[in-house]
């Protein structure tokens, strides 16, 4: 999983003074980049377990142990070890996108992501979404 953070919008940065002041264009293609490729996390909060729960029609018990892991105090999502897919990428697709954690669905608006616009530049190597010209314009912390 290329995912390796995690942000609230209350976290991001003020907006004022900087390089993305006038926004940043964006559209998920559902295109799976972010959910592969590299060894990472995806940390999930409670509400963000209990969301998954209910998509899947499971018990919490079941949740844990088929589809994460524990990393110290945190939780994460189980990956596999030789290609690093999330455990819910089937066929480039997130099989649970509607219901997917909140590290998810704030990507690529990560303040590992918000430094540099050169930061920001090199996260296309894996999501065609960044600056997509069929995007919209998101302001991060509004
Ligand atoms: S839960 Fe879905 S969006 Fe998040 S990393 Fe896994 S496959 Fe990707
Ligand atoms: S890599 Fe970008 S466009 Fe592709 S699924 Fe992830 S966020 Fe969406």
């Amino acid at each position: 999983m290329g995912i390796i953070g995690l942000v609230s919008k209350r976290k991001l940065f003020p907006m004022s003074d900087q390089w993305y002041a006038d926004g940043l264009r964006f559209k998920c293609t559902e295109c799976g980049g972010c959910c592969t490729g590299s060894p990472g996390y995806v940390w999930l909060e409670e509400k963000d377990i209990d969301t998954l729960i209910s998509k899947l029609k499971i018990s919490r018990q079941a949740f844990l142990r088929r589809y994460t892991r524990q990393v110290g105090e945190r939780l994460s999502l189980l990956e596999d070890p030789k290609n690093f897919d999330c455990v819910f990428l089937e066929e480039n697709r997130c099989t649970v996108y509607d219901a997917r954690p909140t590290q998810c669905r704030t990507f690529p608006f990560w303040p590992s992501l918000l430094r540099s616009r050169k930061d920001w530049e090199n996260a296309r190597n894996y999501c065609e979404g960044i600056d997509h010209p069929d995007g919209e314009i998101f302001l991060p912390n509004n």
